[in-house]
């Protein structure tokens, strides 16, 4: 086993001891001190980077004993990443969902920095442009110094050890008094069945991390599967650029729904009703019931419709059946009824697999640390999201107890209030 390490960070900054190389230590000067750290937060999108704003700008935990896990190099990069791939214009979610303290504060940003014409907004109103909620998190993370508390790495197992945590990370170990799972499920790609017996490359899923729909070759005929908004948008997107057809194929007739959960679900009154309920199979067919899965916005149904209408995008029904990659390098789609259809551009937008993040690493540390599930193998926590001695959880983990809006941006914030609970110490 590797020796022992103690790993700096920048002055007044918190180090780290860890075992193995250690790949970006935080930029700045070594300091020498072995200190566990207060909080590691393992996941660095947009539940871990606003937790880490809610730990040490609002709670007052000292940023230096605060760290943040993600591999990525930029803090919300798989969040850019998706929201960028299927052309998303607008948020789904209210202006009042955001990564900053101040409920209003993107409100106050989109009127002050907002470029969209009034008819635009009038359509949207409530909700931000993609770019106004990006550039306003941006401005967050640089006031609240957020990059500083990231460490680019992957958790790979916990363990317990005296007064905390153990984090083996592919970075080094961590040890913290508190770690915090903020994963989500953005690494979870799901396919239908049929995609397994094409030969990789045949299908490509704009979820997936370093897909750049940019970057998508020429093609003649493009299928988009799926019937959810990043299907939706990723089609209306690709019909938009004229470079060849574009088909988008859902399963059935797309569902209207403006919000992907019950919008009770949003305010901190919905997650209460939950704590009423002691059988967590029930909870989590509230959970479910609270959901809108495979719907779109009324605006995103109407860019279909205008780009069917306008002879730009054709919208088709049917469930693929099976899949065949074609000599040309092309592939054919069969159904049970009709006749199959033939792209040389297949496009998988059936979005992220909803089993619980972290996979088996995950799996092991609830073996090992005891930690409680419930019978759908989701954490089974506390009010304070604590679901093991000194382990919390936020995001979809945390669904059990905050409810069906647990993975989106208002379920960042009602953590941030449960985690808030605890002061500093
Ligand atoms: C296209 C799209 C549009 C959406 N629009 C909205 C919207 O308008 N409003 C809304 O409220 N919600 C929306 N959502 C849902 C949700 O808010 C987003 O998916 C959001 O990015 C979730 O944030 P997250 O931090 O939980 O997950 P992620 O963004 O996935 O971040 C988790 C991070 O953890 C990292 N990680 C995973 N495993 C490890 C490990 N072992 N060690 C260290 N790090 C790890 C991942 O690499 C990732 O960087 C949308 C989702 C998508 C895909």
């Amino acid at each position: 086993m590797a020796a022992l390490a103690t790993y700096g960070a920048r002055p007044g900054g918190v180090s780290y001891t860890g075992r193995g190389p250690w790949r970006r230590p935080a930029e700045g000067g070594l300091r020498d001190w072995r200190v566990m750290l207060d909080w590691l937060i393992i996941g660095g999108g947009i539940h871990g980077t606003h937790l880490s704003r809610v730990l040490t700008a609002d709670v007052g935990v000292d940023a230096a004993k605060v760290r943040v896990l993600d591999p990525h190099a930029e803090p919300l990069q798989r969040w850019r990443e998706c929201t960028r791939n299927c052309g998303m214009e607008f948020l789904r979610s209210p202006l009042e969902d955001h990564i900053a303290d101040d409920p209003l504060s993107l409100f106050m940003y989109r009127r002050d920095h907002g470029t969209h014409t009034t008819t635009h907004l009038a359509r949207n109103r409530g909700r931000a442009a993609l770019t106004v909620f990006n550039d306003h998190a941006d401005g967050v993370i640089r006031r609240c110094r957020l990059r500083d508390l990231r460490v680019q790495g992957r958790a790979t197992g916990l363990t317990r050890v005296a007064r905390g945590i153990g984090v083996d990370t592919d970075a080094g170990r961590i040890e913290a008094r508190r770690v915090l799972l903020a994963m989500g499920l953005t690494e979870q790609l799901r396919y239908p069945d049929w995609v397994a017996g094409l030969h990789a490359g045949c299908a490509q899923h704009v979820g997936a991390p370093g897909f750049d729909i940019a970057a998508v070759g020429a093609w003649d005929r493009c299928v988009v599967i799926g019937g959810a908004m990043t299907a939706a948008q990723t089609a209306v997107a690709l019909a938009r650029t004229g470079r060849g057809e574009v088909t988008l194929l859902s399963r059935g007739n797309l569902r209207r729904h403006d919000y992907d959960t019950d919008a009770e679900w949003l305010r901190p009154t919905g997650p209460a009703r939950l704590a009423d309920e002691p059988d967590f199979d029930r909870r989590r067919v509230v959970v479910e019931s609270g959901r809108h899965p495979g719907s779109v916005t009324s605006d995103v149904e109407a860019a279909v419709e205008l780009a069917v209408g306008l002879g730009r995008l054709r919208h088709t029904f049917g469930d693929v059946v099976d899949a065949k990659a074609l000599s040309d390098g092309s592939v054919r789609l069969e159904f049970a009824v009709g006749e199959p259809i033939t792209t040389d551009r297949l496009l998988i937008a059936t979005g992220f697999d909803s089993r619980r993040p972290g996979g088996e690493w995950v799996d092991t540390a609830v073996e090992e640390l005891g930690l409680p599930t419930a019978a759908c193998g989701y954490p089974i926590v506390d009010a304070r999201l604590e679901w093991g001695s000194g382990v919390y959880v936020c995001g979809p983990l945390a669904e059990l107890e905050l409810g069906p809006a647990a993975l989106n941006i208002a379920g960042a914030r009602l953590a941030g209030r449960r985690l808030a609970t605890m002061g500093p110490t």
